[in-house]
């Protein structure tokens, strides 16, 4: 059972995987691991990963064979388990708890060369429809209180298969990152009476200057404090708090819009590596004034070194205004 221990001096949590433990060697070859090779996410491999959760199938195959065009199974090596109870208990002056929560692997395309920016349309929505089913069903689980959904595509952005997929990961407590970005928009709302991201999408429609691109209820932009080059984010226009909550019409709009962001972003770099991480309430306030759900989109172009470790701020040679000129400008 996979432990989360909370440090007493920042109140951050770590999950320590007690039965994957590596070895010094084990984190030398990394690197290598994703090369050719055998792929478990292909079609025709439906044996090599756990049973699948869900599916998107064509008529009347069953499930764990091929004909599927999305699946959702379990991560083979989970960072923490669904079976047991929390066991909240203290060490000393340490706390801790059993990992429990889930961890899903959620895999975009059959096809092993095609990605996110190279699928239909039709396949980025099926992708955001497979998050949006399994953050509801996972939002019944009493113990759960946050899901965390990102991609990391390409080696240096974590990803440990090539194959195209993004990852679910189901939380018993609400990480602090999100807490504290949580906590910072309702100290706006409290002061202004308005949702910060709301304002925030206002004054950059009107500015056009970080805008990357548009449609009818989507912007994309370069935010203003960027931390990386080229980080993008993706807001709805109008105010929902949850990602899961959004009418049903709208994740069209939303696959749009990714598609388009990723496709410039390739163009731009060369299809770099990059991680996006879903930002949404936690389930414990899924309604809200002062929350907006977003997409953050960070390209792996620079590393985070000593002075970012140090300081917890980041240093970002390429100015938003430019990065999103780029970005605007190649279509
Ligand atoms: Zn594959
Ligand atoms: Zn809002």
């Amino acid at each position: 059972m996979p432990e989360l221990r909370k440090d007493p001096i920042h109140g951050r949590w770590v999950i320590i995987s007690t039965e994957r433990g590596r070895r010094p060697s084990d984190f030398v070859t990394e690197e290598r691991r994703s090369a050719g090779g055998f792929c478990p996410l292909c079609e025709g491999n439906e044996d090599r990963t756990p049973p699948e959760i869900l599916a998107f199938r064509t008529n009347g195959t069953p499930p764990n064979s091929p004909g599927w065009t999305l699946r959702v199974v379990p991560n083979k090596f989970p960072a923490l388990r669904v079976e047991g109870d929390l066991g909240r208990e203290g060490e000393g002056i340490y706390d801790k708890m059993n990992g429990i929560g889930a961890h899903e692997v959620v895999i975009e395309t059959p096809r092993h060369s095609e990605t996110l920016a190279t699928l239909p349309l039709k396949g980025v929505e099926s992708v955001l429809w497979a998050y949006r089913s399994r953050i509801a069903d996972l939002r019944g689980d009493q113990r759960l209180r946050y899901v965390l959904v990102f991609k990391n595509h390409g080696v240096s952005a974590g990803a440990s298969l090539e194959h195209s997929h993004s990852q679910i990961i189901a939380l018993p407590i609400v990480p602090r990152r999100v807490a504290e970005e949580i906590e910072g928009a309702k100290t706006y709302f409290q002061y202004k009476d308005r949702c910060v991201f709301c304002d925030i999408i206002r004054q950059e429609l009107q500015q056009k200057k970080r805008i990357v691109s548009e449609n009818r209820s989507f912007i994309s932009v370069a935010p203003f404090a960027s931390r990386f080059p080229f980080e993008t984010w993706i807001l709805p226009k109008i105010h929902y708090p949850s990602f899961e909550h959004m009418e049903s019409s709208l994740y069209g709009e939303a696959a749009q819009i990714l598609s388009d962001t990723l496709q410039r972003m390739n163009r731009v770099l060369n299809d770099p590596p990059y991680n996006y991480i879903i930002h949404t309430s936690s389930f414990l306030e899924l309604e809200n004034d002062h929350y907006h759900w977003h997409l953050e989109i960070m390209p792996k172009l620079t590393k985070v070194a000593g002075f970012e470790w140090g300081t917890g701020f980041y240093i970002n040679p390429t100015p938003p205004e430019e990065a999103a000129a780029y970005m605007r400008e190649v279509r």
